[in-house]
């Protein structure tokens, strides 16, 4: 397997939103609820989390807008493209990200966890290449 990079980077469609994110990944997992749905368009997201304190807003747009999609979290997207970035949960010290806009999304490899399987359209299945990454 590749080593892991110490620093991982991404962004949106048209690169006014820019992150570098470091420490250590955690949670890479799969969500196929229909919040994810709208928000994405896609039928699942792959989402990791990293520290907060270990990421940070690298381009010129800064960070990203939020919307509000639950009592206690915000989803982040650009204001330009709408590429969907992130979720920030109040009180959470860590940032959920969106793997496929990393530069590298091959990097980080969801785990076994799909939340809300049963919510994906019946014709879709994720699978995962595990030795892979
Ligand atoms: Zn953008
Ligand atoms: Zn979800």
């Amino acid at each position: 397997m590749a080593k892991k990079p110490e620093m991982f980077s991404g962004g949106c469609l048209c690169g006014h939103i820019r992150f570098e994110a470091s420490g250590k990944p955690s949670f890479p997992h799969l969500c196929s609820c229909r919040m994810c749905q709208a928000w994405s368009g896609a039928p699942t997201v792959a989402w990791v989390e990293f520290p907060l304190a270990d990421s940070a807003w690298t381009g010129a747009g800064g960070e990203p807008s939020t919307f509000q999609s639950s009592e206690k979290t915000r989803r982040g997207f650009c204001p330009k493209c709408g590429s969907s970035i992130c979720a920030l949960d109040d009180g959470y010290d860590k940032i959920s990200l969106t793997i496929a806009v990393f530069d590298d999304p091959s990097l980080l490899v969801p785990g076994k966890q799909h939340s809300y399987k049963a919510a994906a359209p019946r014709w879709w299945k994720a699978e995962i290449d595990r030795t892979a990454g």
